[in-house]
């Protein structure tokens, strides 16, 4: 060809290499993602051998019991339902945007409808053992364009041990927006419930007096204890559970300043 038109062809082939050499530094910064299960609970977690990709397995380590727990987004997306009996069971995956894609596996059963928009810390499923799996937990993972990556949650990638009961990890997922207010308990030996009811499971017991993060508050079961009668029960942010208004340290039957539950 002649030499003009050789440069001119030259000059557009360079102009669409820099183009392509671009487009990989504008990848999008993955979400702020948050602990797959509800906030307050404390869940331990393992990556076993014959694992998928880079995916962890949750089961929770505060006394709560794992089968029949909320399943959360970690982040806002669009939330698809899915079932491979054989493998990952009833599942669901939020696409994220970006390319960032999360996996909830083993299910017992779906919170949203197919194509749902989710927003972080909304229920998606309940936490189950369908598939292949030897027990009730959540399979979760974290992917970038199809590729699993190593689990990051606020921030802090997690470890990689082979078995539970070695690393854990506290949700603040759903917490709306971390804070709650600050009340000192008192008394010893407070069981804190997964519901306002007596007969709800215990989650967790405070020793003693301690400072708690009360997110709301709401009726259920009236109680009688240290001279006191009241129905009111204070969600605990970091306990993952109710107690009785009766050991929160304040005068009042219902604590001011607290959103309802
Ligand atoms: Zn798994």
């Amino acid at each position: 060809m002649p030499l003009r038109r050789f440069l001119a062809v030259l000059a557009s082939l360079l102009v669409g290499a820099a183009t392509l050499v671009a487009v990989p530094t504008q990848a999008m910064a993955a979400p702020n993602f948050k602990a797959p299960f509800p906030c307050g609970q404390r869940w331990t977690y393992s990556h076993h051998d014959g694992e998928v990709r880079r995916a962890l397995d949750f089961i929770r380590s505060d006394g709560g019991t794992t089968n029949g727990t909320p399943v959360l987004a970690s982040a806002a997306g669009t939330a698809h339902r899915f079932a491979q009996p054989s493998g990952a069971g009833n599942y669901i995956a939020v696409e994220h945007g970006g390319g960032w894609k999360t996996y909830y596996f083993h299910l017992s059963s779906y919170s949203v409808a197919n194509g749902a928009q989710v927003s972080q810390g909304q229920q998606i499923g309940v936490t189950g053992s369908t598939g292949n799996t030897t027990g009730p937990h959540i399979h979760y993972e974290q992917l970038l364009n199809g590729v699993g990556q190593n689990i990051v949650i606020n921030g802090s990638g997690l470890a990689y041990p082979g078995s539970y009961n070695q690393y854990y990890l506290t949700s603040d997922n759903g917490c709306g927006g971390g804070g709650g207010t600050n009340f000192m308990t008192w008394g010893s030996g407070i069981n804190v419930r997964s519901d306002a009811r007596l007969n709800a499971s215990v989650v967790t017991t405070l020793a003693g007096p301690t400072s708690v993060w009360v997110l709301c508050q709401k009726q259920g079961d009236t109680v009688t204890a240290e001279g006191y009668t009241n129905n009111w029960w204070s969600k605990l942010r970091d306990q993952g559970g109710f107690i009785t208004n009766i050991y929160i340290d304040h005068p009042a039957a219902q604590l001011p300043g607290v959103p309802l539950c």
